[in-house]
């Protein structure tokens, strides 16, 4: 058995980021940008008002309250005709630009109108309510570096510097393939048949992450057929999350299927471990050229942490993150976790929440690799190294999965 750490970085140091491609702006949220963005233009692009109220000499104001004769209205989107003399006040809304003469904004809140004269009961600041031009983002000013997670607001950023096309690493389109005799799809089960599981699970997962998820079926407990599977979807994919048929069992082809194609394909590789967790033992991965391929194991448990722990982190590689792992908290035990040494590190699927500022957890359900309704109510992952595990208070680290 080899230690978690290793299998890990063994998988990870695999696989490299898919190469950028120019995607456009309605589909790069979540995908890593892979250049330099600098600004071409000033945000905002001209002075403009913070508030609706009346654009005004701020000298006229002192001695609030004083009257101005109002000469004009400017909405948002409109060009200033005519300027603000002395004792003169333009009615403005919102994000209309500054009219000449005007350095300061009084808010309507402070002011009265009387006939074609405006009371303004507030003295004033030099540039109050008054946003300058570039005040965000200065033309020539570099806004964003390669490496960056694009958020919702990062699209807007974009949008307001007018690039609506920006290199990113492309989502990765990962096939997922179940393997088994005993599996249907839906309806009638007959005798020692079982529905699919994994394939769902592990589809959603995938959309969840980011990637594109395709769906390759079941293949069959054949040798040929798996290949057949296997071959297709990695020439189509750019990763492929397979399940089952990767132990010690007679008909567990996964793992001599992927170290045949691994050694007809140029530049592939080909591992199978037992790495010394519990759930999750065996773990066949390949690259098939760059295509990395995670045979997971068949029991959904298995499956479900098998791709937290090894796929997820490999495939935010692929989409260009530095950050592979998700960060661990610790945790208080609110009951006892005990466990058996087996020389294995345990990985409890737990419910997390907060209390009194600080994380606590107990666990979710029966833990056996074939209970998956213990996993669906979890959200996280305790990390119970070798020994007799933990007492209730004792503090275990914490993978958060949502
Ligand atoms: P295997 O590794 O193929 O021997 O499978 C281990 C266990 O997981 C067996 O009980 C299988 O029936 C079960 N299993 C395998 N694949 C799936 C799946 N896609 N959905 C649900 N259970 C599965
Ligand atoms: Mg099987």
């Amino acid at each position: 058995m080899i230690p978690l750490e290793d299998a890990q970085a063994n998988v990870v140091g695999s696989v490299s980021a898919l190469t950028p491609v120019a995607t456009s702006l309605a589909h790069a949220s979540g995908l890593v940008l892979a250049e330099e963005i600098s600004a071409s233009e000033d945000v905002p692009p001209f002075p403009n008002t913070a508030m609706d109220g009346y654009a005004v000499r701020a000298a006229d104001t002192e001695g609030a309250p004083v009257r101005l004769h109002v000469v004009g209205e400017l909405p948002a989107g409109r060009a200033p005709t005519i300027p603000v003399g002395a004792g003169e006040a333009i009615r403005i809304m919102t994000g209309a630009p500054m009219p000449d003469g005007a350095d300061a904004i009084v808010m309507v809140e402070s002011t009265e109108v009387d006939g074609d004269e405006v009371v303004i009961n507030a003295t004033a600041e030099l540039g109050e309510h008054v946003r300058p031009a570039g005040g965000d983002v200065q033309a020539g000013q570099l806004v964003f570096q390669p490496g960056t997670v694009l958020t919702p607001a990062h699209i807007g950023v974009l949008a307001s510097l007018d690039r609506h096309e920006v290199k990113c690493h492309p989502r990765p389109r990962v096939g997922v393939v179940s393997t088994g005799d005993e599996l249907v799809e839906q309806g009638t089960l007959a005798p020692g048949q079982i529905r699919d599981s994994n394939r769902p699970m592990l589809l959603a997962l995938l959309e969840a992450c980011g990637c594109e998820a395709v769906n390759y079926g079941i293949a069959r407990d054949d040798e040929a057929e798996i290949e057949a599977r296997i071959s297709q979807a990695a020439d189509e994919c750019d990763a492929l999350l397979t399940s089952g048929a990767v132990s010690v069992g007679d008909y567990d082809f996964v793992k001599v299927v992927l170290e045949k194609l691994a050694a007809q394909r140029p530049g592939s590789s080909f591992t199978w471990s037992q790495v010394a967790i519990r759930p999750a033992k065996p773990l066949a991965f390949g690259t098939l050229g760059s295509v990395p391929v995670f045979g997971l194991p068949g029991n959904p448990v298995s499956s479900r942490v098998s791709f937290e722990l090894f796929a997820r982190p490999a495939l935010r590689k692929l989409m260009g993150r530095t950050e592979v792992f998700p960060p661990r908290v610790a945790a208080t035990a609110k009951s006892a976790m005990t466990r058996r040494p087996d020389g294995k590190l345990h990985l409890d699927r737990v419910r997390v929440w907060v209390e009194a500022g600080a994380y606590v957890c107990e666990r979710a359900g029966f833990q056996a690799s074939n209970v998956l309704t213990g996993m669906a109510t979890a959200n996280g992952l305790a990390f119970l190294p070798e020994g007799s595990g933990i007492e209730a208070g004792g503090t275990v680290e914490v993978l958060l999965l949502d």
